[in-house]
Order: C-alpha cells, then structure tokens, then sequence
C-alpha cells in the first residue's frame, strides 16, 4: 500500500500521522530538519499562551499512552503553559519515537506533482499516485509513490520580509546576511547582550510582542538602552491584542504587557512607517520609511511581520488558493483580517480543505496561508476532519468537533491607513483595545466573547486508491 505523505513533523504533521495511523492508513512524515518539530525548536525559548491540553492531539495521546508516556499538565516554571522547547521534549518528540521510522528527518520535500502528468495534464489525472521529490541530509535525492498528500509545512520557514510592499527593504538581503537583520524572536540572553544599543523591532504581532516584553526588561535594568518598535499601520489598533477579552487569557496578557512597556516609556513606538530600506553603516543598520522618515542607527533589527506559505515546491498540484492569503479559498474566508471583525473563528475540517487535485491536502499553520492567528487547536481538528475523509468515514469527516477561543481583537488591516495617532479601529466594535485600565473595560463591554458554534459541513467523497 502507498503510503500518505505528510510534510513536516510539526505538531500538525505528527498529529495527522497519529490519525492516519489509527484509521488503518500508513503515513511517511518527510522533515526537514535533524529532528521534529524543527520550526518549533527555533522559538523553543518563547513561552506559549496555549495551555497544555490545548496543545495535545486526542489520536496522539491515544497512541502515546501505551508507551507509557505521561501526559503533561504542568510547565517547569509551575504554569500550565510550556515552552515550545517543553513542547518538543514532553509531547513532540514522544510522539515522533512512538510513529518510529514513519517520521524521517534530513528529509525536505522540493517537489510534489502527479505521477507522469505536470499542471496541465487532465487525463486520468486523479486516478494516477502523487510523487514527491525529497532532497535528503547526505546530499542524494528521492522520488516517493503517494496515495494522498498533506502539507503540514508551516509556515515558520517564511519569513515576511521588512519591505512595507512584502518585498525585501532595499539592503535588507545584504543586511540579513550579516546577522544585523534576522527574524527571529530574541531569547533573554541574547536580549541582555543588547544592552545599552538600539534595537529595532518591525512588525505588529504576537511575535513583535514577544520580543518586545523581552526587550523592554532590558532597558529597565540599563535605561541607556533604546528600542524602537515600528508598525506600517498608521494607528496602534489592536498591536496590544484583545486584552482581558481575549478568550486565551495569556495571549492577552502578551499584549498588555507589550502595550505596557510603550506606555511607560521603554519602548517608543512609531507608526505609519512603511520600510523602503536598510542601509548598512558600520556595523550598525540605518532604517528608513518610505516618506524619508529615517531611524537612528540601530545594533540589531528584529523583523517580525509574520510569515508566508512556501508554495514552491507545489507548482504541479493544482490548487484552489485566495489571492490575498494563500490560504484554502474557504479557509481564507474564515480568517482573513481584511474582513475579520471581533476574532471569532469557525474551525475548519475536509470540506474547507479541499482542493481541485484530490486526496492532497495543506492543514496546519500553513492552511492560514498569511493571516497569523492559527491554533494548534485548529490544526488537530483539521488533520482528524482530513485523514477521516481519506479514510472514507464521509460522517466523522463532515462532524466539526471545535469551538475556537476568540481573540478579543476587532478589525484588522482596515485601519492600516486611519491618520497617525488616531485609534480608529474597524469591524464590529471600536475602540481598539488600549493599554489601559480604562481601555480594557471597553474591551470587556464591546468584544464579548461570540466564539462561532460548529456548523455541519458538506462534503463529496473521494474514491479510495
Ligand atoms: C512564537 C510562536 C508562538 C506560538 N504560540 C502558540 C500558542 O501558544 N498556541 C498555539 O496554538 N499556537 C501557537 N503558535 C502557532 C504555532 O506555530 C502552531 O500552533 C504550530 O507550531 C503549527 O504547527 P504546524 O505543524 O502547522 O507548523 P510548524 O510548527 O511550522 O511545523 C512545520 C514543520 O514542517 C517542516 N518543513 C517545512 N518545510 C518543509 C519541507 N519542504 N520538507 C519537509 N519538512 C518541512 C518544518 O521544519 C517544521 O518542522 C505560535 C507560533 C509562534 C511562531
């Protein structure tokens, strides 16, 4: 029997192999990296806002239990939030033991397309495998048979760039190059090694918060330290998150924190700076906006203005993507912050998932395409949905079992061009949240929690093969 293929042994990869072995399926997770949860591992440092049993597959758990595995209900700093290093060490990597030689790291996917047939190709299209190139660690290169394919790549992988337009600023390659540059979440050492420079943070996220509470400790133990948090957006809006209405109460705390350190002064904040270049001086970078606004000379400049799907190895599978996202067409509909108002989000399962070319699949992080509000949650639902569906159990792949926690967050890009200082925000319910007492109490009154019910979903089967 082929196998089912799925790309990347992240939380969601791994989940979907749990499930498609207990259906009766054989799954081959391909990863990149020298271990799992390789995506995971690079922010292993970042607390998560997701508490421990949102964090675990129900199928995984069934099949960890027998090893004898424990399941976590407690971090080592005595929350019940982990870190994501935590994640990897008493879930994720478990779980990679216990599917085995299913999961093979040194693996990256570079290629998926239809057996005999590129893009164009119509005949007997549907009735042939999938092949999958993998470039492997030691240099050599493979062709796998696939009955199915889910993509659970990520995202992470991706970076946005910090070009307002989603190009590279001008310089911004050469300075990435040199390290002055870099997406990635700062941990507290390296935060501390920082002290007395200016550091630059691009971007307006979960993210750009984190760094930002890591950044705003170390100016107060040196004061002589400056940090700059730029938004392309003209207006805070909902930068600081739901607050006390969002439904997960540490990702609200995240953002209150961050809205914290601006509002006492360590961090300054700059808005409507849309990113044209990165010039190197030194060893330092010099930022400038497009309208000549230019920022003092900075040591280190984070960019975290989210990240993108890698739809390059997916040239020959044909797919049914939104323009503006990237994402599954009626998944984008869900999350697209252009339209989103007050966080509420149906979950998705198969039929949201589908596209034009049967039996393949994009689930995880990576089904949200560019919008950044993904849950592991979302995704365990979405790969029980999928591998159902692949099973042929038509009922349990229509039933959605889920109801997202709201994010307390109206409104999204639509406020991208409100005048500088002003607090408009869109969607249902202005203001934004605030970093404010006062500003948390409107939150509370105007994002009520309205998490969306599970709505049945219709769904065609697909012929086995
Ligand atoms: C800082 C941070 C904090 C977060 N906190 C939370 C939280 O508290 N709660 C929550 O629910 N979610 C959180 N998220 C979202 C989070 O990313 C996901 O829930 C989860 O990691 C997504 O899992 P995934 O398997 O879809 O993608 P990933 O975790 O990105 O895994 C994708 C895997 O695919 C591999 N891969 C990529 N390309 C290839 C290729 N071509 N071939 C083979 N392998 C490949 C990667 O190496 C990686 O291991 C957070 C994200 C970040 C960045």
């Amino acid at each position: 029997m082929r196998p089912v293929v799925v790309i990347g042994a992240g939380p969601q990869g791994l989940a979907a192999a749990a499930h498609l072995l207990e259906r009766g399926l054989e799954p081959l997770v391909l990863e990149t990296g020298t271990g799992p949860a390789a995506s995971v591992a690079q922010w292993g440092h970042v607390r998560l806002f997701s508490a421990w049993p949102e964090l675990i597959d129900a199928s995984a758990k069934r099949l960890l239990e027998p090893t004898g595995w424990t399941e976590p209900a407690q971090a080592a700093d005595g929350t019940v939030y982990p870190t994501g290093a935590e994640w990897i060490e008493r879930y994720l990597a478990p779980l990679a033991d216990a599917l085995g030689e299913r999961v093979r790291c040194g693996a990256t996917v570079t290629g998926v397309g239809r057996k005999g047939r590129d893009l164009s190709v119509d005949a007997g299209r549907a009735n042939e495998p999938f092949i999958v190139n993998v470039a492997l660690a030691d240099g050599t290169e493979e062709r796998v048979e696939a009955r199915a394919v889910i993509d659970a790549s990520g995202t992470w992988t991706s970076p946005n760039p910090a070009g307002a337009e989603g190009l590279p600023a001008l310089g911004e390659v050469a300075a990435r190059e040199t390290g002055i540059v870099a997406s990635r979440i700062p941990t507290a050492e390296e935060a501390a090694g920082l002290d007395g420079r200016h550091i630059v943070v691009v971007g307006n996220g979960h993210s750009a918060a984190g760094a930002i509470t890591t950044l705003a400790d170390v100016v107060k133990k040196d004061p002589s330290t400056k940090v700059t948090w730029v938004l392309r957006r003209g207006t805070v809006g909902n930068t600081f998150g739901g607050g006390a209405a969002d439904e997960l109460p540490e990702r609200g705390a995240l953002g209150k924190r961050a809205g914290q350190a601006v509002r006492l002064g360590d961090v300054e904040m700059v808005t409507a700076f849309r990113t044209e270049r990165i010039a190197l001086v030194g060893d330092q970078a010099v930022v400038t906006a497009e309208d000549g606004r230019e920022l003092p000379a900075a040591d280190q400049v984070y960019v975290l203005t989210g990240a993108r799907p890698n739809l390059d190895f997916l040239s020959e599978i044909r797919l049914d993507l939104d323009l503006r996202l990237q994402a599954p067409a009626k998944v984008a509909a869900e999350v697209d912050p252009n339209e989103h108002s007050c966080g509420s989000v149906r979950a998705t399962g198969a039929a949201d998932l589908v596209h034009p070319e049967p039996d393949f699949f994009i689930v995880g992080a990576k089904s949200y395409g560019r919008a950044p509000t993904f849950l592991a949650l979302t995704g365990y639902e979405q790969v029980r949905s999928v591998v159902a569906l692949l099973a042929g159990d038509k009922a349990a792949a229509e039933r959605i079992e889920l109801v997202l926690p709201d994010t307390g967050v109206c409104g999204g890009a639509g406020e991208f061009d409100a005048p500088a200082g002003s607090q408009v925000s869109g969607g249902c319910c202005a203001p934004a949240p605030q970093a404010t007492e006062k500003a948390d109490a409107q939150d509370d009154a105007c994002c009520s929690p309205a998490s969306v019910a599970p709505q049945p979903i219709s769904l065609e089967p697909t012929a086995p093969r």
